[in-house]
C-alpha cells in the first residue's frame, strides 16, 4: 500500500499505563495516576448529568455545528459564535489546522520539547519543521523569530508549556505578535489556562482583535475534567475560523460530549474549586520539591516537571512500584526527570512520602 513517505516509520501516540494494566502486572491494590494531567476530582455532576441525559437524542447525529456548546462558549467569552470551532477534543483542532494549512512546500515553526501533537501533525502533512530548544523550561521567541520566513504557514505556542509548565507573560506574548508577519498563523495553545495563577498571564482573548492570524486552542480536557469526553475548542478570527472549518469531520464532536461541555461551563463554582484546590496543592508540592532539593520548573498548570538527575526510567519504575504513576521524562525531552500530576491533597501525600523513600534508598545506595 502506498501510505504517505513521511509517515513511514512515524509511531502512534504511546499513552501511559492505564491503572487497570498497573494493577494487573503489580498486584497493587491503590493506583494513583499522576501521568496525563487529569483532573482528579473528575467531571463537575452536572456536566454527567447533562451528559446521561443527552443520551436519550444518541439514535440522531450530533449538531454539527455544535450551535449550543458555541452559544454558551460565546456569552462566556463575549464574542460571537462564528468565533469558535469545536474540536474532538484540542487534538482534533491541531489536525485541522495542519490539514487546512501545510504541505510540502511550507515550514512550521515550533518550541521544543512542548506538546507532541503539532509535530507529529505537521509531519503527516509533509511539512518542513523548524524546532527551536526552549530556555529554562520558557520558549525561545527570539530564536523562533528568526525561524520564520515566507514559507511559514503556522507558529505554535503552547502557553502554558506541556511539559515544563512554564507560562509566557503578556508583554513578551505582545512582543513576539507585532514581531511576526501577517501571513503566518500563531496559535497559542492554553489546554491549561484555567489554572494559571500569575496575573500578567496574556488575555489573548481581547488580543484577538489586535492580531487576525491568532488562534486560541483550549479544553474541557483538564480543568473541566472531561479528558474522556473529547471536546475542545479554537478561538479566532470569524472569516479564519470560517475558511478553514471544511477540514473539519461533520459530526465530529459527540451529543453527550457538546452537552457535557455545555453544562460544564455553567457550573462555574466546580471550576473554581477545582482551581483553587489545585493551586493549594500545586504550591505544597512544590515546596516539598525544594526541601528534597529537586529542581522543579514553576509551574502554572496542574502538573510539575521535577528532574531528579536521574535517569528517568528509574524514577518512574520506582514510583510505579509504589503504586503512583507518573509521566517519564525520556519521552518528553527530559530524560533525567518525571513530569507528575498535581493529584488530590491526600493522594500528593501519600506520593511525597513515596518520593522521600525513593531518596533515602538512592541515598543509601550511593552510600554503599
Ligand atoms: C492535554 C493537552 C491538549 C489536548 O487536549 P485534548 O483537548 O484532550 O485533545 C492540547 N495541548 C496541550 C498542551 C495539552 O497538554
Amino acid at each position: 500500500m502506498n501510505i504517505k513517505k513521511q509517515l513511514q516509520g512515524m509511531a502512534s501516540y504511546k499513552p501511559g499505563m492505564t491503572p487497570a494494566q498497573v494493577q494487573r502486572d503489580l498486584g497493587l491494590e491503590k493506583i494513583v495516576k499522576l501521568s496525563s494531567n487529569e483532573n482528579p476530582y473528575g467531571p463537575s455532576p452536572k456536566a454527567v448529568q447533562a451528559a446521561l441525559e443527552s443520551m436519550q437524542g444518541a439514535a440522531i447525529y450530533p449538531d454539527g455545528y455544535g450551535l449550543n456548546l458555541k452559544l454558551a462558549l460565546a456569552e462566556r467569552y463575549q464574542l460571537s459564535k462564528e468565533h469558535f470551532i469545536l474540536g474532538n477534543g484540542t487534538d482534533e483542532i491541531i489536525m485541522i489546522l495542519c490539514r487546512a494549512l501545510l504541505d510540502a512546500t511550507s515550514n512550521t515553526v515550533a518550541p521544543t520539547p512542548s506538546f507532541s501533537q503539532y509535530l507529529h501533525n505537521a509531519q503527516i502533512e509533509g511539512c518542513e519543521m523548524r524546532e527551536v530548544e526552549l530556555i529554562d523550561g520558557a520558549h525561545d521567541l527570539n530564536g523562533m523569530l528568526k525561524q520564520i520566513d515566507e514559507q511559514t504557514k503556522i507558529v505554535w505556542l503552547c502557553n502554558p508549556n506541556n511539559p515544563t509548565g512554564v507560562y509566557m507573560n503578556t508583554e513578551d506574548f505582545h512582543a513576539f505578535m507585532q514581531q511576526v508577519p501577517s501571513h503566518v498563523l500563531v496559535v497559542s495553545d492554553e489546554a491549561y489556562v484555567e489554572y494559571v495563577t500569575a496575573d500578567d498571564f496574556p488575555d489573548t482573548i481581547q488580543a484577538l482583535e489586535q492580531y487576525k492570524n491568532l488562534i486560541i486552542l483550549r479544553t474541557f480536557s483538564k480543568a473541566y475534567g472531561l479528558a474522556g469526553m473529547r471536546i475542545g475548542y479554537g478561538i479566532g478570527a470569524p472569516d479564519f475560523i470560517q475558511g478553514v472549518d471544511p477540514a473539519r469531520g461533520p459530526f465530529n464532536t459527540s451529543v453527550p460530549a457538546q452537552a457535557a461541555a455545555v453544562a460544564a461551563i455553567a457550573d462555574v463554582d466546580y471550576l473554581e474549586r477545582t482551581r483553587t484546590e489545585n493551586a493549594v496543592v500545586r504550591k505544597t508540592f512544590v515546596e516539598f520539591c525544594k526541601e528534597q532539593g529537586l529542581d522543579v520548573y514553576p509551574s502554572e498548570t496542574n502538573f510539575v516537571l521535577v528532574d531528579f538527575k536521574r535517569p528517568a526510567a528509574e524514577i518512574y519504575d520506582a514510583l510505579l512500584q509504589k503504586g503512583y504513576i507518573v509521566r517519564s521524562g525520556a519521552a518528553l525531552g527530559y530524560p533525567e526527570a518525571v513530569r507528575i500530576t498535581v493529584g488530590t491533597k491526600e493522594d500528593m501525600n501519600g506520593l511525597q512520602s513515596a518520593i522521600q523513600e525513593l531518596r533515602q534508598e538512592q541515598l543509601s545506595g550511593e552510600a554503599q
